[in-house]
C-alpha cells in the first residue's frame, strides 16, 4: 500500500492547504461514494477511440499513438473479436464498429447519456466522427434522454466548414491546449511543422466562438509547470475563451513540492476568480470530480474492446492496466451498464496490477484529485456561493 506523504501542508499566502491526512480521508470518501459522474443512477458515458493517430506527441501523453495504420479501419486489417486483453490494437475505429458501440451505449437504463469522441485526434477520422454523432443523436433507443457529445480535440483539424457540419447536434468542444506561447512547450508537433501548428492555433478560439457550438479550453499542467497554474488561467482569460478547465497530468510523479504548488495555484486561481469573475466560466469550481487517474468512464478501443478509460490514458506508462481494466468486447451481448467498475474496484485492480513503486505514483495522482476537491470546497465556503457558471 503506498505511503501517504507525511509532510505538513505548507501555509501559503493564499491560505492553508489541506493536510496529507485530510486528503487521505477525503480520498477514502470519494472511493466509497463512487464516480460523481458515472456512479449508480447517474450518466452512462462512452468514449470512442476514433484513431491512434495524432498530429502531436505531447510530453504528458501516455496513449500508444501510431501512424502506420492510420486511415485503415480496424475491421479491414484484422478479424473482429478484438485483440487479446492487454494487447494494443492498430488502425482506426470503423464506422460499423462506432455504430455498434453507440448501439451498446443505448442499452443503458440510465436517464442521461454521454458520448465522448477521443483518440488520438478524433478529427482525423471525420467520417467516423460524423457517423457516430448522427447515429447517437437520432438513435431510437435514446428515447428522449438527455445526450451530451463531447469532442476532445487539439483543434488542428477543425475549421469553420467542419464545425458547420455539426450544427444542430448536441456537441460540446473540449479544446485541449496548454495555453499560448511558452505554455505549449509540452505539446510537440509530430505530423505538422511547428509554425503550421501555431498558425492554426492562432485562430482556433475565434473559429470556435463563431461556430455557435459550446466549447471550453482544457489545459493540462504537468508537474514541471505546477507553479504556472495562475498564469494559465490569466492566459485563458486574455484569449477570451468562454470556459476553462484546469487539469493536472496523470501517470507522472508529483513530488511534495509540485503537489502543493498545484493545490496552491488552484486556490489562488479560485480566489482570483471569486474576486474578479469576468465572463469566463471556470469549471474547477465544481468539486466532487473523480480523482483523474481513476476516471469512471468506459472507452471503446479501435477494435471494439471495452475498457475503463484509464487503461488507454496510461497505456505506455502502466501497460498492465489494459488487462486489469478490460470490460469485454462489443461482440458480447452484455448491456452497457455492466461495462464499468466502481472507483473502489478500479483502485483494487490497479494495486493488484502495478508494482509498489508504480502504484505509489498512481496513488499520488488520486490524492491530488482529492486535494483539488478539498481546495474547491474550502474556497467555495470562504467566498460564500460558488461563482460557477456552466
Ligand atoms: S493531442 Fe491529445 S492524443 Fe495527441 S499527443 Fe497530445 S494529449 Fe496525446
Amino acid at each position: 500500500m503506498p505511503v501517504a506523504d507525511p509532510r505538513p501542508a505548507p501555509a501559503r499566502a493564499e491560505g492553508a492547504l489541506p493536510s496529507p491526512a485530510h486528503i487521505d480521508r477525503r480520498l477514502a470518501q470519494m472511493l466509497a461514494a463512487d464516480s460523481a459522474r458515472t456512479g449508480a443512477g447517474k450518466t452512462a458515458r462512452l468514449m470512442l477511440m476514433l484513431t491512434r493517430s495524432c498530429e502531436l506527441r505531447c510530453a504528458y501523453c501516455f496513449v500508444a499513438l501510431r501512424e502506420d495504420e492510420y486511415g485503415t479501419p480496424h475491421d479491414d486489417v484484422r478479424a473482429s473479436g478484438g485483440v487479446l486483453p492487454g494487447e494494443i490494437p492498430r488502425g482506426d475505429l470503423s464506422v460499423a464498429t462506432a455504430r455498434r458501440a453507440v448501439d451498446r451505449l443505448m442499452t443503458s437504463a440510465r436517464p442521461q447519456l454521454g458520448l465522448q469522441l477521443f483518440g488520438g485526434e478524433p478529427s482525423r477520422r471525420w467520417d467516423t466522427l460524423v457517423a457516430a454523432v448522427d447515429h447517437a443523436a437520432t438513435h431510437p433507443d435514446r428515447a428522449g434522454r438527455a445526450l451530451e457529445i463531447l469532442l476532445t480535440t487539439n483543434g488542428l483539424g477543425l475549421d469553420a466548414a467542419r464545425l458547420a457540419e455539426l450544427r444542430g447536434l448536441p456537441i460540446v468542444v473540449q479544446l485541449s491546449l496548454d495555453g499560448w506561447g511558452a505554455a505549449n512547450r509540452f505539446r510537440r508537433p509530430h505530423l505538422v511543422p511547428d509554425d503550421e501548428a501555431a498558425r492554426r492555433w492562432s485562430t482556433i478560439a475565434e473559429t470556435l466562438s463563431a461556430s455557435g457550438h459550446r466549447w471550453f479550453l482544457n489545459v493540462t499542467v504537468p508537474p514541471a509547470a505546477a507553479p504556472e497554474v495562475l498564469a494559465r488561467y490569466h492566459e485563458a482569460r486574455a484569449m477570451g475563451v468562454p470556459a476553462l478547465q484546469l487539469n493536472y497530468a496523470t501517470g507522472m510523479r508529483w513530488s511534495p513540492d509540485t503537489f502543493y504548488a498545484w493545490l496552491g495555484g488552484l486556490a489562488a486561481v479560485l480566489r482570483h476568480d471569486a474576486a474578479d469573475p469576468g465572463p469566463m466560466a471556470l469549471y474547477n469550481w465544481q468539486n466532487g470530480a473523480d480523482p483523474a487517474p481513476l476516471c469512471g468512464d468506459t472507452i471503446c478501443d479501435v477494435d471494439g474492446t471495452l475498457l475503463q478509460v484509464g487503461a488507454i490514458f496510461h497505456e505506455k506508462r502502466f501497460p498492465a492496466l489494459r488487462a486489469a481494466y478490460h470490460h469485454g468486447h462489443l461482440d458480447g451481448a452484455e448491456p452497457f451498464d455492466t461495462h464499468r467498475a466502481t472507483l473502489a474496484d478500479l483502485w483494487a485492480r490497479t494495486r493488484a496490477a502495478l508494482s509498489t513503486e508504480d502504484a505509489e505514483v498512481f496513488h499520488q495522482g488520486m490524492r491530488l484529485g482529492a486535494g483539488q476537491d478539498l481546495v474547491a470546497r474550502v474556497v467555495t465556503a470562504e467566498v460564500g456561493r460558488p461563482p460557477f457558471r456552466g
